[in-house]
């Protein structure tokens, strides 16, 4: 079967392989992909990027699929052939006892892997899944949309569990990528007051993006007006929450000029460089800063609702390429061609 392998720690070291089948162990299912979706997490390891040593030098990308069962293990009882599932990308199995699995934070155990950069994922004809990290799509969801699931549950965990939203607050997401974007959609999902912020870079496709959503607007950098002088009435006295998804450290650091006192900052950005901020500020309007990292099955189930109440349109969002063209996805991914580039692994 064809599949989009790492072969080398080094730098865009990826090709189409052929490579043999898996067949699934006692617990395992056999998953025949059909979409899969292109993550910042694929591209940093692609590009080996600081932080990602311990991806693999040989594996198969790919975390955000969806797919059809062709084939259960002989232990598997809970799930059939033809089935409808995606997988759950970062995966501790689970142990009654384990602290984090009973606080119901499988992904902060120390104990948890990444399918996609720890073992083969899903940017093949087919991946093998443990029975415990899938869950069934709901009938009326296409499998493209399907395959959003993973990404949505991210920032469905930001915005549940990591900030206090609700209706008729305003709230400014800083990061216009995916990521950001979800985050936008989850918070105006709870009623809340949008307005997403990013940087002339992101007026290519990301702003208009939003825009295109219906959200408000701001162009950030240090050419331009700070953000806080940029903000209309409504937001003027600041925001009750700010969502950090750009990964800028300066966005972070001066998060605080934009949010009200006894506000709350959440960073869901990975920061590719050290922070060297003032923390008097964010003390003296005592904002509460927060992070926010991956997600587990409950937020799946709620991204899962998102999408069958059509809150996010695939057509704004999804580039899609065949299984085949990876890398120009992952290519068109780095040099912020596209929103979400996924793949098509099914014929
Ligand atoms: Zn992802």
């Amino acid at each position: 079967m064809k599949a989009f392998k790492r072969f080398a720690k080094e730098k865009r070291a990826a090709r189409l392989e052929n490579v043999k089948k898996p067949f699934p162990k006692k617990h395992e299912v056999l998953i025949q992909v059909s979409h899969c979706g292109i993550c910042g997490s694929d591209l940093h390891a692609w590009l080996n990027h600081k932080g990602y040593e311990s991806v693999l030098s040989k594996v198969t990308f790919g975390h955000e699929l969806s797919g059809t069962i062709v084939e259960v293990g002989d232990e598997v009882k809970k799930w059939k052939q033809g089935q409808a599932v995606v997988m759950i990308a970062l995966q501790t199995k689970h142990e009654t006892e384990d602290f984090f699995c009973k606080s119901g934070l499988p992904q902060l155990s120390h104990r948890r892997r990444v399918q996609g950069l720890h073992l083969d994922g899903g940017m093949a004809e087919f991946v093998c899944i443990d029975q415990e990290f899938i869950l069934a799509v709901p009938e009326n969801l296409s499998m493209e949309l399907a395959a959003l699931t993973e990404p949505l549950s991210v920032a469905e965990h930001c915005i549940e569990n990591r900030t206090s939203i609700k209706e008729k607050d305003r709230v400014i997401v800083s990061g216009p990528g995916i990521i950001g974007i979800l985050c936008a959609i989850s918070a105006r999902a709870r009623g809340a007051e949008v307005l997403i912020t990013g940087t002339e870079k992101d007026e290519g496709i990301r702003l208009t993006t939003a825009r295109k959503l219906g959200f408000q607007t701001r162009t950030v950098g240090s050419n331009l007006p700070p953000l806080s002088d940029q903000l209309n009435t409504e937001f003027s006295d600041g925001a009750d929450a700010l969502i950090e998804a750009s990964g800028a450290p300066s966005a972070l650091a001066e998060s605080w000029r934009s949010v009200r006192p006894n506000g709350v900052v959440t960073a869901v950005a990975l920061y590719s460089r050290n922070l060297d901020f003032n923390m008097t500020p964010f003390v003296r309007k005592q904002i509460d800063l927060r992070t926010s990292y991956a997600s587990a099955s409950p937020d799946y189930i709620r991204a899962f609702k998102l999408l069958s109440e059509g809150k996010v349109n695939p057509k704004d969002l999804i580039s899609t390429y065949p299984l085949e063209n990876a890398e120009e996805g992952f290519k068109d991914s780095e040099n912020l061609k596209v929103m979400k580039a996924m793949l098509i692994c099914k014929d």
